[in-house]
């Protein structure tokens, strides 16, 4: 669990001139732990966009990270943030959501994190359509253990578990969340920022499940790896072989080693979230024994 933002260390940006995005981040923490051309970075900056774009109020957003590389975004947000353990990011996520419906909750972890070890609280958590919204950059590899294969490692790419090239079928995820119940789901790389961030302010104002893929380079592992040259390389070759395709069935986004990667707002849809359901059928089985949870705002709309 991080601490508040009080600290006594400090940065040794202080006294310069800031970026935009240093409001919610923790730039005592600076410098920051990844690697030179690791998309991570882009992804925060564009998280930060997007809060600030959407006028999220930052007293009632929370961000849970789990392990990895991606892990450590919760740790420089400045905002209640909490890092917890591998795998357990979503069910973390999903006690505050619960307990507390008033607050935005926002999972941030990796493709590892989040599809491996914590692949069954991904797709229960979208089945449920728990109000969370769930950033997962996928890097298509382990990036802070080791650079081993993944869930998501694209077939015949090498990996440091896999020195031959994987011969598992990748997930896609796109897919496997829709599939689940996620009311909300794109997928953008880390050289679409304007759409990135837009994406990313959508899916936290969205009621429900939604889950935005970041596809993003890992140079120090996945490119040296499969030699495909450093962070801007990896950024141009997203930007040159990306196809936009908003509403793409998500059964068509699987995604090749150096193949076409399709971008875009796949699915946009309306279902009743974990609590409404809840609330609707115990109300309808207890009556008046049953006190609703989640009181309905100032406004008049639910929390949930
Ligand atoms: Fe980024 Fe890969 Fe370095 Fe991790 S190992 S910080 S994912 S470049
Ligand atoms: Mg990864």
């Amino acid at each position: 669990m991080e601490a508040s933002a009080k600290t006594t260390k400090q940065s040794k940006f202080a006294g310069k001139a800031h970026h935009l995005a240093t409001p919610l981040l923790r730039t005592e923490r600076m410098p920051h732990i990844w690697c030179p051309g690791c998309g991570i970075g882009t992804s925060v900056n564009c998280f930060v966009a997007a809060i600030e774009k959407a006028k999220i109020p930052t007293d009632k957003l929370a961000v849970v990270s789990g392990i990895g590389c991606t892990g450590r975004v919760a740790g420089y947000t400045r905002l209640d943030s909490f890092h917890t353990t591998h795998g357990r990011a979503i069910p973390f996520a999903t006690g505050l959501a619960l307990a507390n419906p008033e607050l935005t909750v926002v999972v941030y972890s990796g493709d590892g994190d989040l599809s491996a070890i914590g692949g069954n609280h991904l797709i229960h958590a979208a089945r449920r359509n728990v109000n969370l919204t769930v950033i997962c950059v996928n890097n298509f590899i382990y990036g802070m253990t080791g650079g081993q294969v993944a869930p998501t490692t694209p077939e015949t790419a090498r990996a440091s578990t896999a020195p031959y090239g994987s011969y598992e079928p990748a997930f896609n995820l796109p897919k496997l969340v829709e599939t689940c119940g996620a009311v909300y789901v794109a997928r953008w790389t880390t050289a679409h920022v304007r759409q990135l961030a837009r994406a990313m302010g959508e899916a936290i104002q969205k009621k429900g499940f939604s889950f935005v893929e970041v596809v993003s380079p890992c140079p120090t592992l996945y490119a040296r790896l499969n030699r495909l040259g450093d962070g801007l390389d990896m950024m141009k070759f997203f930007r040159d072989n990306s196809e936009i395709r908003n509403q793409a069935p998500t059964s068509e986004l699987d995604i090749a080693l150096q193949g076409k990667i399709v971008v875009g707002k796949f699915v946009d849809r309306e279902a009743p979230t974990y609590l409404q359901k809840m609330n609707a059928h115990l109300s309808n089985v207890l009556g008046e024994r049953f006190n609703r949870w989640g009181e309905p705002t100032a406004s008049g709309e639910e929390p949930y």
